[in-house]
């Protein structure tokens, strides 16, 4: 079986609920404060492996305790993290994030490691992901590692357009795989919302050289365009409790599917249940699914079975 090659980021998210916003100069009085390991790169590693994908995860976390835990719950599920850097001087980077009551939050991502991410970061990924491999970029780290990855990898490219920054025709040409939101792709190819809209979206990230493009559409399901055409791919029916990471999930069992062999369709199918059982659970990565799930709710055989110790 094809490894998995994760390049990217590694976040702890520092997480209270207030009554309200504060104003600037004001403090208040939170809850209590809660730390939830995530970053896209890291959830979708661990999405993946839970999946029974052999996963690799490259990035940088701080010498710090916030990096402990990130490396320790990447380990727990199986993902080989050597390749995870302790950066010497930059600390872990974090999401610190107030939640009102009313739902609203408002987030400050700090730089830190994942900023730091550099040329020799960029290398130990390269000579990690062979031919066979496939190397699952997101768009958390620096903007030209991403660029220089997709330009020199040895293994196809998976690359989550998120968030959103434009794309150079070139770096589109020499995707395997492009996975982009509606929100996404509405940022890079226009769009208004609407499926047809999300299929045209589809289709000029393939007509752009992407040889599998997908769009994901919440409980619609998601699109795609490839050499076949376009399909839509309709979501499984759950009751939602939080969406958050739901397009983690998707993204990390897209992965392990192609890289199974899955024919794209199907392996649309597959990420659109692991997306669908993540909006079952709260939180991000605790609501990660692992094949048991996907049978539990969907009665869905999943194609690779590994024994996660
Ligand atoms: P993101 O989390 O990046 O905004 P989406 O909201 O499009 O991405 O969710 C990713 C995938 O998760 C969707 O394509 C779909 O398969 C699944 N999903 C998300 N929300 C739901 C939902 N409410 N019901 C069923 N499936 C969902």
């Amino acid at each position: 079986m094809s490894r998995i090659v994760v390049l990217g980021s590694l976040n702890m998210d520092l997480v209270t609920t207030v009554d309200r916003l504060p104003q600037g100069g004001e403090t208040i009085l939170g809850g209590d404060l809660g730390l939830f390991p995530g970053g896209k790169g890291a959830n979708q590693a661990l999405a993946a492996a839970r999946l029974g994908g052999d996963v690799v995860m490259v990035g940088r976390v701080g010498s710090d305790t916030f990096g402990n835990t990130l490396l320790s719950q990447l380990e727990q599920d199986g993902v080989d993290s050597t390749g995870v850097q302790r950066d010497p001087e930059f600390p872990t980077s974090c999401a610190l994030i107030l939640v009102e009551r009313s739902g609203q939050n408002v987030i400050v991502v700090t730089r830190g490691a994942n900023h730091r991410l550099g040329n020799e970061d960029l290398q130990r990924a390269l000579r990690v992901a062979g031919p066979k491999d496939l190397l699952l970029l997101q768009q958390e780290i620096p903007s030209t590692i991403v660029g220089e990855a997709v330009a020199h990898s040895r293994a196809p490219v998976l690359l989550n357009a998120a968030p959103p920054t434009a794309l150079d025709p070139d770096l589109l040409r020499r995707l395997a795989v492009l996975v982009a939101n509606e929100n996404e792709a509405a940022a890079l190819f226009g769009g208004d919302g609407t499926v047809e809209a999300a299929e045209e979206a589809a289709r000029r990230a393939h007509e752009a050289g992407v040889a599998l493009a997908v769009v994901t559409l919440g409980k619609a399901g998601a699109v795609l365009c490839d050499a076949t055409g376009t399909a839509r791919i309709p979501a499984f029916e759950v009751t939602a409790v939080d969406t958050t990471a739901a397009g983690d999930a998707f993204v990390g069992a897209l992965a392990v599917a192609l890289g199974a062999g899955t024919p794209a369709r199907e392996a649309v199918r597959l990420a659109n249940a692991a997306g669908a059982a993540a909006a079952t659970r709260a939180g991000a990565q605790s609501s990660l699914p692992r094949a048991a799930d996907l049978e539990r709710l969907f009665g869905l055989r999943w194609p690779i079975r590994r024994t996660v110790v």
